[in-house]
């Protein structure tokens, strides 16, 4: 590479320096080929990285340009895939020209019928009131929203007729119409479910529901479990972390194993202060309950909350009167709970006093039988139909937390009264409901043994 430079300023100086003899050439030429060479040498990297730097542009630039065009390309490609005249060229090639068929899965939406939706599609009227007419009088007509439709359409002359259209109408039941010859066949299909019986149980972390959860146990069975031990737990403030907890219940499986509802519980169980309680079912002069081991009905005359979701924020006895300011007997227990919480009858009875009453506010007095009576003060409002004279249930709801009268922030003042005195409610040995007695009792404890049996061994094979 270097004799390129010589050689070239070689000529050069030749052109230049026509006349001068060759000693001063020689002089020339050496000192200020130097120079030269040296200038020469450094314009020979800007040259080259010149060079490098317009190539390097070129290179850049045509591969943009190759990428971008490549790019527009697959875009084009994919707003054409997406495009509504490929989709019509799809549908065209493969529905229309090889096939009359066209199968759509319809979402059911809000205020659907399936009138509406056949017409949407544009069947045939006749068809439309064949099938409908025939829904009706089988009563196979209440189809629901979000679920989903399939219907076969089959073309004939430009006519959209129906070929099949299936449709559930309930979590098991899917009514199938087909075409034939004479009309349309309907079928109700009933999936076929298998009743499957499960022993769950957790030890409780946080809280009774999150640990049922955490189980696999259903929110409905859960609820249930909770309604059965009602009587005898205050899920508030009876349950600590590491109590225990075991249901066995029934529920009901699809072929594909998929839980479609559940069934009753046959036996629950829960360790909470150092205590079991077992409780069984039990049918009773028809009548479906939970026993203790003991074959005590669970369902007391009073319940000990009539609340749910409350905090105890003042029991019975002495205390300086948050609004008196005197030490005075606190003759109740109240539970602080969010304004309008709903407030149940404790027990089954009649309504003797459903008004504004002293300090109190607005007050319900009910009578249960001819020892027990309780009491309600500072409700918000009362509930629908409580009035002097009203029968009640046993959970009723019989008014709202509030906090009229004499209270300081919304709560429940409760009052339990055994022949005209006021006692402690949370300390009553309260009376229990029924007790099985003589056949019962011995046609009980043949259930219970072999509820017992099925237990062990299903806590086996979990
Ligand atoms: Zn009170």
């Amino acid at each position: 590479m270097k004799t390129f430079p010589y050689f070239y300023i070689w000529k050069s100086y030749n052109v230049h320096n026509k006349n001068s003899n060759f000693l001063t050439f020689y002089k020339n030429f050496n000192s200020k080929t130097k120079s030269i060479i040296n200038f020469l040498d450094n314009k020979k990297y800007l040259f080259y990285f010149f060079i490098l730097a317009v190539f390097f542009s070129v290179y850049s630039l045509t591969i943009n340009q190759i990428k971008s065009y490549n790019e527009s390309k697959e875009k084009k490609f994919h707003s054409f895939l997406k495009s509504n005249e490929f989709s019509n060229l799809k549908e065209y090639i493969f529905e229309n020209l090889i096939s009359p068929f066209r199968e759509y899965n319809y979402i059911v939406e809000n205020n659907d019928t399936i009138e509406k939706i056949l017409k949407k599609y544009n069947v045939a009227s006749d068809d439309i009131n064949n099938i409908t007419t025939e829904i009706k009088k089988k009563k196979l007509s209440n189809i629901f929203i979000k679920s989903e439709i399939k219907i076969l359409i089959k073309e004939e002359l430009g006519v959209n007729k129906i070929v099949s259209l299936f449709y559930p109408i309930n979590e098991i039941t899917t009514v199938e119409i087909k075409k034939n010859k004479d009309g349309f066949s309907i079928n109700k299909n009933i999936l076929k479910l298998n009743k499957k019986e499960m022993v769950l149980s957790n030890t409780i972390k946080s809280n009774l529901y999150s640990s049922a959860i955490e189980a696999g146990i259903e929110p409905n069975i859960i609820i249930e479990f909770a309604n059965i031990f009602g009587f005898e737990v205050d899920f508030q403030r009876d349950i600590r972390t590491g109590d225990k907890f075991e249901v066995y219940y029934e529920k009901y499986i699809d072929e594909n194993n998929i839980t479609r509802n559940t069934g009753k519980i046959i036996y629950a169980s829960m360790f909470v202060n150092n205590k079991e309680l077992s409780l069984y079912n039990f049918k009773f002069n028809n009548e479906m309950g939970y026993y203790d081991v003991d074959g005590t009905s669970v369902i007391k005359t009073l319940m000990k909350t009539p609340i749910n979701g409350a905090r105890l924020s003042s029991s019975f006895g002495f205390r300086r009167h948050p609004i008196l300011g005197f030490n005075k007997l606190h003759q109740g227990t109240d539970f602080a709970a969010p304004k309008s919480t709903p407030i149940m009858a404790s027990g089954s009875g009649v309504v003797v006093m459903a008004q504004k009453y002293k300090g109190y506010g607005n007050y319900v007095l009910l009578r249960h039988n001819s020892t027990y009576e309780t009491a309600y003060g500072h409700m918000f409002k009362f509930g629908k139909g409580i009035r002097q004279g009203t029968r009640v249930n046993q959970g009723q709801i019989i008014g709202y937390v509030g906090s009229t009268g004499l209270s300081t922030g919304p709560h429940l003042h409760y009052e339990v009264i055994a022949n005209g005195k006021r006692v402690n409610s949370q300390r009553l040995k309260l009376p229990t409901g029924k007790v099985l007695n003589n056949k019962a009792r011995n046609k009980f404890e043949v259930e219970r043994i072999k509820i017992d049996v099925k237990l062990a061994d299903l806590r086996k094979n979990k």
